[in-house]
């Protein structure tokens, strides 16, 4: 039991070290990076082609992309008019550090403004691994259900802006915004929340907004 909680925290001060590596790689490079988490089908690809439309004509940016084996959301990324890079995780349910810094060094940073990572569909162990950058976000999304803070603290709690995606369905499936939002406040007091909708557009302009303002920070 001891030994494997060792070996644990050994890949993961491995992890941290890269991740310091990478923040300073996009420190010298005056890239704002912002790492995007949330379930699978939360709509993490779809918010980052409605920020790839509003930012681009302002801000050049580039996409990460983590899959475990298609390169399907990247393609939506480059379609969307974004560098987009592709990072198969071979089976691998998170992204790590090491597999970012491989994804920089295929990339012409200069150009670059925003990097947005895509991880992996996945609510436990993305949030364990540091990628190094600058704001993680968190995707929640209606038809997923309220219960989910309570369910996956770790992921709420280590988050720097949360997004509540899907509020077009909030009349066609159960899900009590209260209860949710009580159970976000007691493991992330005062998280910045974006509640909107990828298909009506309704809330985007909030969450466009604080992009902007942490990419230009
Ligand atoms: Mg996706
Ligand atoms: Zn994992």
């Amino acid at each position: 039991m001891t030994r494997n909680i060792l070996v644990v925290e050994k890949i993961l001060s491995a992890n941290d070290r890269i991740a310091a590596e990478n923040r300073a790689i996009f420190d010298a490079s005056g890239i704002k990076a912002f790492n995007l988490m949330a379930s699978p089908g939360a709509g993490k690809t779809s918010l980052i082609e409605q920020t790839i439309k509003r930012l681009l004509p302002t801000l050049n940016l580039a996409v990460i992309d983590g899959d475990i084996a298609t390169n399907i959301d990247a393609d939506r990324a480059a379609a969307a008019g974004a560098i987009a890079v592709q990072i198969n995780t071979g089976g691998e349910c998170h992204l790590d550090a090491i597999m970012i810094n491989s994804a920089l060094k295929q990339m012409n940073l200069q150009d670059i403004e925003v990097i947005i990572v895509e991880n992996v569909g996945n609510l436990v162990c993305p949030a364990s691994f540091q990628l190094g950058t600058h704001k993680s976000v968190l995707i929640a999304s209606i038809p997923e259900g309220d219960d989910k803070p309570y369910k996956y603290p770790g992921m709420y709690r280590g988050v720097d802006a949360l997004v509540i995606n899907k509020i077009d369905l909030l009349p066609y499936v159960p899900f009590n915004m209260e209860y949710f939002r009580k159970g976000v406040e007691i493991l992330n007091p005062g998280l910045e929340t974006f509640p909107l909708s990828c298909k009506t557009g309704e809330g985007l302009d909030s969450w466009i907004q604080w992009i902007k303002i942490h990419a230009q920070a």
